[in-house]
């Protein structure tokens, strides 16, 4: 199917970008890779009367570190972000995730910011931000420019805090120090499909126990989630494959997945069980390869 007819607005700057959203009302869309928005499009599943193309806005793409975060621009494109040796070596949570993402072509075009603006539940990104405790910077023109944390950001099935006159201008992450930590574990019916399940942690180990546990899981639900149960047993503990298994059974005992085509909530609930072990087990390794 081709699109409804829309308005096309290229603009050179997040000003231009925030004024032409704020003129066109809740009937707008921003435009980044594409690579969600032009299939809803094609499907007539969003029908923008404006689509605003943040291609040609230098300003939003970009990669820094310094005061202690790794601070991602919005359109910076997924390959960047995994090709990156800066975000490798602040995030490697990040730059492990990214490969799981689509396939090479979806990663040329498609954008970070795209990725946590469209919030698919069974979407690595969010699970990654939501774990790491991601901070959001928005920008709207009348309203100018607000952050807002992964907790609030994501608030359920493809809906964030981005309110209909906002950009997603960056996101920031806490760089990994020593003894830390990270890892992510999905499993997908073919390599860059997007996953049945998923886990993705970060933990700090300093004199043999664990210090920092953080935890999220991946389309168990309309938006990721946060396993805060699980992360208060692995804190003051030592890492063991008892503990590992006991934090698992909490992170998923009381999920309640939905069910589609690929998987019961059964499957889910034993597969993202599996993977929150293997992903804690590998975060180990690697925080004490890093001590
Ligand atoms: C075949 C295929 C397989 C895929 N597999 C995976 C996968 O395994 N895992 C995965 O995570 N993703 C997957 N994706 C999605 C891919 O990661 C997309 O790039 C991503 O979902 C959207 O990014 P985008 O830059 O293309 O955003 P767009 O498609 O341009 O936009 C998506 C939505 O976000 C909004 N938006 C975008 N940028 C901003 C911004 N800066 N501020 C405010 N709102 C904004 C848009 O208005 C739109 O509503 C797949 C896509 C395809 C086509």
């Amino acid at each position: 199917m081709k699109p409804p007819p829309f308005e096309y607005v290229a603009p050179k700057t997040l000003d231009e970008a925030l004024a032409a959203l704020a003129d066109a009302g809740e009937d707008a869309k921003v435009m980044a890779g594409g690579q969600s928005l032009i299939p809803l499009l094609s499907l007539r599943l969003a029908r923008p009367t404006v689509v605003i193309d943040l291609n040609g806005v230098a300003d939003l793409s970009g990669i820094s570190v310094g005061d202690g975060l790794l601070r991602i621009g919005a359109t910076t494109r997924h390959r960047a972000v995994e090709r990156s040796p800066e975000v490798a070596a602040a995030v490697p949570l990040i730059a492990e995730a990214m490969p799981l993402i689509g396939h090479v072509a979806i990663r040329s075009r498609g954008t970070f910011g795209g990725s946590l603006a469209h919030a698919d539940p069974a979407a690595e990104l969010p699970a990654v931000a939501l774990a790491l405790d991601a901070v959001f910077t928005m920008a709207s023109r009348d309203r100018g420019e607000r952050t807002v944390g992964a907790a609030e950001f994501f608030e359920g099935f493809f809906t964030t805090a981005i309110q209909p006159d906002e950009i997603l201008t960056s996101v920031s992450f806490p760089i990994a120090g020593d003894g830390t930590g990270q890892a992510i574990e999905e499993v997908a019916r073919r390599h860059g499909d997007y996953a049945m399940v998923g886990a993705a942690t970060s933990l700090t180990i300093s004199g043999g126990t664990i210090s920092d546990a953080r935890l999220a899981l991946l389309n168990v639900d309309e938006k990721p989630v946060r396993a805060g149960e699980a992360e208060a047993m692995l804190v003051g503990a030592a890492p063991s494959a008892d503990l590992f298994a006991r934090a698992a059974e909490a992170a998923t005992r009381d999920l309640e997945p939905s069910s589609d085509l690929h998987a019961t909530p059964a499957y889910r609930r034993k597969v993202g069980s599996v993977c929150v072990r293997r992903a804690l087990q590998r975060a180990t390794e690697r925080a004490e390869a890093n001590a």
